[in-house]
Order: structure tokens, then C-alpha cells, then sequence
């Protein structure tokens, strides 16, 4: 199965014979959520935090998960079992599903439409800005505050990370730093965001996404001796970074080497940058954290 493989509620398909309805709130409404998973020489990294914030997700906006989490664990792990691959981008989704009329209506709909899929890797920044560092650019979309849509739950409306990728591009950079109302840092585009000055790293301590990566960058500095500090950060605070780094379960550990055309230290991948990708990628080759797919 070269392209993967879908499961939809119950069913395994072909990537060209998945399909699900146009009135899913999913589609009408943005009504879902959902959460990405990488698998690296046969091994899930983080399966269970991934499954945790999927289904923390569903319980913030009231979507009643049709599989238990045990369940869903073996659907994914079937899912990249069927399509043979040792490496794969994996997505769960799950919407309200389709209601009696395609109107914003109750939100009482029969049952949510759950997919899974695993596709051969795919990564959010391109390999040569991993190696050389990307480039960024403030961008003039503020990231939703709690009292909109918390950013904690994944939701499948990325409207906004779109505009502010859409941003960046035509301003020649490669990715978006969002801020908050306050003016505070928020993340990259699709991406948590870390700092680093005088070889302690700084991110933001809420009102963004609990990432994966973010937390296990925050875990690798622990063991490194490095400290990480969890505050309020302003665009002065980026210009003034020794090192600014990007993470993600679809593009690991980026360096950045400029923000709105002012370089960040040297303007090269810094050390601390270097060593947390390396530390990282290792954890994935060397399958930690792994829940193996063909046991
Ligand atoms: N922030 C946003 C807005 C994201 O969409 C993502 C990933 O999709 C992240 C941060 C990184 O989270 P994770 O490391 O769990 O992939």
C-alpha cells in the first residue's frame, strides 16, 4: 500500500477510496479535532500522550470517542500494520459527524466519524531548513486566547495557522511566530517555540498547544543540565535570543536563524539547538518512548 491506508469508522481503505460525507460537521463546521503521531523504524513515538490529548481534546469540545483509548491504540497501530511502512505520518481525527440537517443545528448528531490514516513521512518545514536553520516572520494573526478556543484543544480549524503561513511565504520567510493579545510569544505557525539565552531555554507556559515535542525538548534540556524557564516572552525577547528553535511531531527540532530579517545570534544553528535535535532524533531512531507496530 504505497500511498497508506484509512480506516473510517470501522473500515480499512485505499487512500483513493476514503471518503466521508460533505455534510460531516467536520467539513461544514470545522467541528473535530484531531492529533498527529510519527512512526520511526517501526516504533510510535509517544503513542499514549498522543492518545491522551487526542481524547482530552474530544472531552473539551464534547465529542464522545467512539473507540476506547486501548481500541484506538490497536486501529492505529493496524492502520500502519496494513500499510507495511516502517516510517509513517499518522493522523486521528475525529468530528461530530453528520447531523439530521446540515445546519448548525444541536450538535446532537447519531455518531462522530473517526479516521485514522498513516502516510509515508511527511515533515511541516523541508529538510534543508532543518539542517540550515528557517526563517521567520512575525505574523499579524494573534493566537486565539483561552476564552475563544482554547488553544490546548487540537481543533481541525487551522484557518488562522494557514493565514499565518500564508504570511510568511509571501514575505519570503518560511514559517510564522505568532503573539498572543498581550504581545506575548505564542508559537510558530505549527510549531511550539523555544528561546534560548545564555544556555536557558524559555517558552511560553500557557495558552498554546501542549505539545509532545515541547515537552520532550523540556525533558532533554532537564537531563542535559540546561535550565528551562516557563514565562511571558515579547518580540524583544526574540531579537535579543541567543538561539530560537522550533518543535514539532511533523518537523522535530528547527533552528531558526532569523526572525523579520534581524539574525538571531550568529545567524547560524546554534548549539543548543544542535544538541536538543540530535538528542531528539536519536530518541526516535533508537525507538524510546516507542510503542512498537510489528511486535
Ligand atoms: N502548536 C501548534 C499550533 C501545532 O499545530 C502543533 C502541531 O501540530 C504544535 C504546536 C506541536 O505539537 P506536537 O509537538 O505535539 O506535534
Amino acid at each position: 500500500m504505497e500511498k497508506g491506508i484509512v480506516y473510517i469508522n470501522g473500515a480499512f481503505h485505499g487512500v483513493d477510496d476514503a471518503k466521508v460525507s460533505v455534510f460531516d460537521q467536520g467539513f461544514i463546521f470545522g467541528d473535530g479535532v484531531f492529533d498527529t503521531f510519527v512512526v520511526l523504524h517501526g516504533y510510535i513515538f509517544k503513542a499514549d500522550e498522543h492518545l491522551d490529548r487526542f481524547y482530552r481534546s474530544a472531552q473539551a469540545v464534547r465529542i464522545k470517542m467512539p473507540l476506547t483509548k486501548e481500541e484506538l491504540r490497536g486501529v492505529i497501530i493496524e492502520t500502519v500494520k496494513r500499510t507495511g511502512f516502517m516510517d509513517a505520518y499518522i493522523k486521528c481525527i475525529v468530528t461530530r459527524g453528520v447531523g439530521s440537517k446540515p445546519i448548525l443545528g444541536r450538535g446532537d448528531t447519531p455518531k462522530p466519524t473517526l479516521v485514522v490514516f498513516a502516510v509515508p513521512p511527511l515533515s511541516v518545514v523541508d529538510q534543508e531548513k532543518i539542517r540550515n536553520g528557517a526563517k521567520l516572520v512575525s505574523t499579524t494573526i494573534r493566537r486565539a486566547p483561552p476564552e475563544t478556543l482554547d488553544p490546548r484543544i487540537k481543533s481541525i480549524n487551522y484557518q488562522p495557522n494557514m493565514l499565518m503561513r500564508r504570511e510568511a511565504i509571501a514575505a519570503g520567510a518560511d514559517e510564522a511566530v505568532s503573539y498572543d493579545h498581550e504581545g506575548n510569544v505564542a508559537e510558530g505557525g505549527v510549531e511550539n517555540i523555544f528561546l534560548v539565552k545564555n544556555d536557558v531555554l524559555f517558552t511560553l507556559a500557557s495558552g498554546v498547544l501542549e505539545g509532545i515535542t515541547r515537552q520532550t525538548v523540556i525533558e532533554i534540556a532537564q537531563e542535559n543540565g540546561m535550565g528551562c524557564v516557563e514565562g511571558n516572552l515579547k518580540k524583544y525577547d526574540v531579537y535579543n535570543s541567543d538561539e530560537v528553535f522550533l518543535c514539532s511531531t511533523a518537523g522535530g527540532v528547527v533552528p531558526v536563524t532569523e526572525v523579520d530579517n534581524v539574525a538571531i545570534g550568529d545567524g547560524k544553528p546554534g548549539p543548543v539547538a544542535r544538541k536538543i535535535m540530535e538528542t531528539y532524533d536519536q530518541m526516535l531512531r533508537e525507538g524510546i518512548h516507542g510503542t512498537p507496530v510489528y511486535a
